[in-house]
């Protein structure tokens, strides 16, 4: 597999409390000075797409919280060889930058929504913010962030319930509605395994509005395959992380807030990018360090290492 996909926490901080990632009562924040900068996620990006990084992605903790991130957006923007520019976000923040941030040369938007219900949203995140978020889809629409990717994560019991009202949003809206197994994380987050498996959403989704057609999509992974409720102007798709193993087709490495590439999210693995930097490598240097771990990363499935807690806010999901 060609690894050409970079995510970036660019935080740890996020404006939400959501229970399967982030709950209140959770660990304590990183400290500043340990967080990477901006110029060195831009020096990290640059020689990342030297390298055969072709897609980057910003994601958190909360992106839109850190300040200035349309001017680091722009200058990721500028660098030559980028192919696609996404960030993902929980949407509270979006409608206001939504179109400064399509100015600046970002391309397409991911907005996590984990129910279409004001009282269970609350319930989830820990805040009254659903229609603050739906406004910030509407307007990522609006300015072209497309296709903007709606992301739920579905647990037994506690929003299982919403995923009719979910995938309905694909009948009226252009979005793909995407529904994401949940991973148990940590020891604060809760429950720890009921996870719904995507066969499951999907027959659930099928008994509601009868059978999906598949739709084959473009993009810079290669055609990904979603499916379509009839007569419906976007589409649906899953993401089976505990269902099933996609390690032979995985294409991403993840840069954490803190500044280590890891090779797998569920591993414990990692290479401490920032520590090389800040002991003064040289481009040469660092970029022979990104080609060693894009070698190794093409080895590399979830069963070597598996981490026992991780955290999901400074890996970035
Ligand atoms: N704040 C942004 C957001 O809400 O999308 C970006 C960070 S969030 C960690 C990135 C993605 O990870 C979101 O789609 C979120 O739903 C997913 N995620 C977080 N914890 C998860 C878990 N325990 N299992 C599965 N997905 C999870």
């Amino acid at each position: 597999m060609n690894v050409d996909y970079l995510r970036i926490s660019v935080t740890d901080r996020c404006n939400l409390r959501c229970i399967y990632c982030r709950p209140l009562g959770g660990r304590d924040f990183i400290e500043h000075k340990e967080i990477l900068r901006f110029e060195e996620i831009h020096r990290i990006v640059k020689l990342f797409v030297e390298c055969g990084i072709k897609k980057v992605r910003l994601t958190g903790g909360e992106p839109l919280v850190r300040r200035n991130i349309v001017h680091l957006i722009r200058e990721l923007a500028g660098i030559e060889g980028i192919e696609e520019l996404a960030l993902t976000t929980n949407g509270v923040l979006l409608e206001p930058v939504a179109a400064e941030l399509k100015a600046a040369g970002l391309k397409q938007v991911n907005v996590s929504v984990d129910s279409a219900e004001r009282e269970s949203y609350k319930q989830i995140t820990g805040f009254d913010f659903l229609s603050r978020v739906r406004r910030g889809i509407y307007k990522a629409i609006e300015v072209g962030l497309a296709p903007v990717k709606v992301n739920s994560v579905i647990i037994r019991g506690i929003n299982d319930s919403q995923i009719p009202a979910l995938a309905q949003m694909s009948i009226h809206l252009p979005v793909i509605v995407r529904f994401i197994e949940y991973c148990p994380t940590s020891k604060y987050t809760k429950p720890t395994s009921d996870y719904v498996a995507s066969a499951e959403v999907r027959e659930i989704i099928e008994r509601k509005f009868g059978p999906l057609s598949d739709v084959l999509v473009g993009g810079t992974n290669g055609p990904a395959l979603y499916f379509r409720i009839r007569n419906s102007a976007g589409s649906i798709g899953f993401i089976s992380g505990r269902s099933s193993t996609f390690c032979q087709s995985c294409n991403r490495l993840r840069l954490t807030s803190d500044g280590k590439v890891k090779p797998c999210l569920y591993s414990a693995h990692n290479y401490d990018i920032k520590k090389l930097i800040r002991a003064g490598a040289d481009d040469r240097q660092v970029r022979d360090f990104l080609k060693k771990i894009l070698t190794q990363k093409s080895n590399f499935t979830k069963l070597n290492s598996p981490a026992e807690e991780f955290s999901m806010q400074n890996i970035g999901g």
